[in-house]
Formats: structure tokens, sequence, C-alpha cells
């Protein structure tokens, strides 16, 4: 039986007093999900081992399978993979945000979230004065930043210390000092330049520095094909889980007007989808809108984001009658605008049918798959 996975990054929530009392989740319209949950089943999955910190990375990975315990190595070797970039062993690997800081506090982790064509001038900019690391412009704010015979820096995610002080976040370890000196470049050339006057100018946040984080050596994962006997592919228009399918050699699909952040096209992802499931098994489709809206803390854009999933889910039904689940990677609640480590619920049609009436965090603790590890998510739909 073919598969399709739809993952609602960071879907899951708290009960919101300027909801009534529910989660968006709850709140949001969404009848294609609530049916899949009247004629499928649900249930609740643990996403983040413990010891590990609630990232996106750690959260897919799990859910396709492979366990962090065993081959996590960072964030930023896995988008260094999904941007073509070839590490050599000894390479280390780090996400570099371009973030605002202000009076020296992190303003905002994403530089109001920047164009990729501003992100890729700074960089251009930057790259001459730091000559002992290789700088790669990706989306927005997501950028990379490798030292080649490196030693991983200890660092902290710039989402998870907005207003507060930077002083206590700063790398510690290992290429900590490059990684320093290349920030405190990055201050003096992002100064003034042209990009950041047109910013201010046009009352957006400037970019004040580069953030380095997560840093690591490649992973070595088994392939997908070889772990489950089926050919996989991945539909996202994040880095991260572009890498992560590398990793995994699954088919990386990109759809053009898929760009991560609320105005993606989410029907292309459904049609591209659809079209995909013909030739391979399994289809992973990953919405990036949920996570962000959360991060925003905008309860407005989470519900919105929320009814776009719903409508993804509603066009991959009514064409595919393979198995489809439907999940987000963990919770991103509006209360703290950062991921939480709570399970998540989940549904899948084609597995059973359970009491469940809607698609949500409180329904699916009732449901009759029952609480799991999300390692053996994808062992269980492909059963
Ligand atoms: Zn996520």
């Amino acid at each position: 039986m073919k598969c399709i996975l739809i993952l609602g990054d960071g879907m899951a929530d708290e009960q919101i007093p300027e909801l009534g009392g529910k989660t968006p989740l709850e709140y949001a319209k969404t009848p294609n999900l609530d049916r899949m949950a009247q004629e499928g089943a649900c249930g609740m999955l643990h996403t983040i081992p413990d010891g590990f910190e609630a990232g996106s990375d750690i959260a897919n990975m799990s859910i396709l399978g492979y366990a962090p315990e065993k081959y996590y190595t960072g964030r930023g070797p896995l988008e260094a993979l999904s941007m073509g970039v070839d590490l050599a062993p000894t390479d280390v690997a780090y996400r570099c945000n371009i973030v605002t800081v202000r009076d020296e506090i992190m303003a905002d982790f994403s530089a109001g979230h920047i164009s990729s064509a501003e992100a890729a001038e700074l960089f251009a900019s930057l790259a001459p004065a730091v000559p002992r690391v290789l700088l790669r412009a990706g989306v927005s704010y997501r950028n990379l930043l490798v030292v080649p015979n490196g030693s991983a820096a200890d660092s902290s995610a710039p989402h998870d210390i907005v207003g507060q002080p930077i002083a206590a976040y700063l790398p510690r370890n290992g290429d900590a000092d490059i990684l320093l000196s290349a920030m405190a470049k990055s201050r003096e050339v992002f100064a003034g330049h042209p990009v950041n006057v047109a910013r201010v100018r046009a009352g957006k946040l400037p970019a004040t520095q580069i953030w380095p984080w997560s840093g690591g050596r490649r992973p070595a994962f088994p392939s997908f094909f070889e772990k489950y006997h089926r050919r996989g592919g991945m539909i996202s228009a994040v880095d991260l889980l572009n890498g992560i399918a590398r990793c995994a050699g699954m088919e990386v699909i990109k759809v053009p007007g898929a760009t991560g952040y609320f105005d993606t096209d989410y029907m292309a992802k459904a049609r591209y989808a659809l079209d995909a499931i013909r030739r391979l098994d399994f289809v992973y489709v990953h919405i990036e809108a949920p996570d962000e809206a959360g991060h925003e803390g905008s309860i407005e854009e989470k519900v919105r984001a929320i009814e776009n999933v719903d409508r993804v889910a509603g066009a991959i039904r009514a064409e595919f009658d393979g198995i489809i689940a439907v999940l987000p990677d963990h919770p991103t609640p509006i209360r703290i605008k950062t991921h939480s480590r709570e399970p998540v619920p989940f549904v899948v049609t084609g597995k059973g049918t359970d009491s469940c009436t809607q698609f949500s965090e409180k329904e699916a603790q009732s449901g009759m798959l029952g609480t799991r590890k999300a390692t053996e998510l994808l062992s269980f739909l492909f059963a």
C-alpha cells in the first residue's frame, strides 16, 4: 500500500483564551482532517527523545525512522547537504542565521524574515573578511557556515533566546574562537551596508550579524530504501527537510511556489505529491507555515495555516486511496513562541477506525493507536 504523510510543522498547540479555550487545531475549520479522524484512527507520537532539544531536525528524523540517538550530528550538516555543499569528513557545518541584535539582546532570529537576495548580498560582502570559514547563502535567514577541519562548538538556537541578552548564549568550546571572530566581523560589515540602509528606510528590521549554531559533521544514514524497501520522496521548501531526505537517499521533489512561509503555494504541493506517488511508494509533504506562525505568536496566521494544511489533505484525499497520515513534528505553542517536546496527535486513514470525531490534541489521546514512538510510525504505516 502506498502512503502519503502530511507534516504540518509545529501545528500542535495549547488551549488559547482568545480562541474560547480551544487549541488552534480545534478552532480552525478542518473538515478534511476531521473526516479523516472520523473514518480513520488517531494516536499520539513521542517525536523528541529524552536528552534532545525539541528541534524540527530531531522530530522529522524520528518520524522518518532515523533515531536521533544514533544518527544526529547537528542541523548544519543536514542543511549543507540539502544546499549541495559536499562536506569533507572533517568539515563542521553550522546553520548560520542572519539575525537582529539590539542593545545586545536577540531582537529577531530571522532579521525580519530577510529575503534570500538580501542575505546573499550580505554574505558576499562578508566572505572576504572571514577567510577561515566558508559561507553559503540559503533561503531567507537560513544560511550556512562551514569550518574546515573544525570541531563543533556548543551553541544556542537564536529562536530560543529572543528577547534575551546574547552574552550568555555565545558559542563555547571547539570552534568558538573562529565563530566569535566571524560574528564580530559580520557586525562591522553589516553596519551601514546598503542592504540595511534600504531595509531601515523601508521600515524593516536591519540584519545586524550572523549567528552560527548546531554545528556538526555529516551524518551517515542507511538509505530509506534499505530500511523500508520502499521508494520515498520529500516535498518541502525548507533546506533542513531536503537535507534529511538527501541523507536518506529519498527523491527531493522541488515544487515551484513553495516558500516555507505563509505565502506558500499549498495546492501545488498537493498536486506534486499526487504526481510523485504514481512513481514512488511514499511521499512526505512538509508544510512549514504553522511553525512560522507559532514562532511569531500569530493566532490568526496559525489558524489560517492549519486550514491550508486541511486543504492539502482534502486535495490529496480526493485523488489518492492509499494510506494517508497527518501530523505535526512537535508543538510550537503561541504562548511560548518556540517548540515544545510534548507528544503530538496523529491521524491515519486505512488502518482501522476509532471513535475520534475531530483531529485534535485532546481527542487523539483517546485514539485507538495509543501513544507511540515516532521512530516506529513508518513501519506501522507500511505494515
Ligand atoms: Zn518543526
